[in-house]
């Protein structure tokens, strides 16, 4: 067999046979050695891996009401309903989270109730109906600097405050309930204020940063997107019927009529 080796020596042929039988034993006598002085400390045992890149849901069944001077009994057959079928209720502010990856997106469909124009009977009959089936509203009210429309009652500043401190998600429906595109037209600095001012009236006011705007009369355009961008909005509302929420389209969610 030897003999079939002509590339190898046989002098080297034999170093290795040797070492290697060498080396089957000696590891047998070295292994306490190697165990005190080589092993691992325990902090080095399981080396911190990188977390894997965070991929963002390219979409999210939420299906989003829509509600204005809505009676508590619809709000409240809406909520039953939506849970009984087992959806999860979350605010439009989770859902932001959900697409930024700051929160998981549970395994089951999901709805929420938005309130648009702050109308007191919003904070009267609707929000205690929310807070009884333990349901966050996200409610899209009018900057303080709003002094109502002399037709309807609108929430006074420390009842908006209080709807965020019970756990209730506060968006910007503009100061004077301004038609966006109509106005950007007319006045561009007061199309300006009406989405930049309210995003700072309700901050000041409720002490948390306001995430998502409602678009007032369902009016915006890829330029009204674009500047509530700018502002720092990272969701907006429209009227448009829809219940799956693109990613690519979270400055347009769509909503359903609650009715
Ligand atoms: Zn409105």
């Amino acid at each position: 067999m030897l003999d079939r080796l002509p590339e190898m020596p046989r002098r080297r042929f034999t170093q290795v046979l040797i070492g290697g039988f060498l080396g089957l034993l000696l590891p047998t006598f070295a292994a306490p050695v190697r165990a005190q002085e080589e092993l691992p400390q325990d902090d080095q045992v399981m080396p911190e891996l990188p977390s894997p890149p965070f991929i963002p849901p390219s979409y999210i069944d939420f299906a989003c009401y829509m509600a204005h001077l809505n009676s508590p009994q619809i709000i409240d057959r809406i909520v039953a309903t939506n849970l009984n079928a087992g959806r999860q209720a979350v605010t439009v502010s989770e859902i932001i989270e959900m697409f930024s990856g700051e929160k998981e997106v549970p395994n089951v469909p999901l709805f929420g109730i938005t309130l648009d124009d702050g109308y007191l009977s919003q904070y009267t009959q609707l929000a205690p109906v929310l807070d009884r089936r333990g349901v966050p509203g996200t409610f899209y009210v009018m900057g303080t600097g709003w002094q109502g429309d002399g037709v309807h009652q609108y929430m006074k500043t420390a009842q908006i405050k209080d709807l965020s401190e019970r756990g209730h998600d506060i968006g910007s429906h503009t100061v004077n309930h301004a038609s966006l595109v109509a106005l950007r037209a007319r006045n561009f600095g007061a199309y300006l204020g009406e989405i930049y001012s309210s995003k700072a009236q309700l901050e000041d006011l409720i002490q948390e940063e306001i995430t998502s705007i409602a678009y007032p009369n369902g009016s915006f355009d890829q330029a009204v997107i674009a500047e509530a961008t700018k502002a720092g909005y990272k969701g907006g509302l429209t009227e448009v019927v829809r219940t799956r929420q693109n990613i690519e389209r979270q400055m347009e969610m769509g909503r359903l009529r609650a009715a």
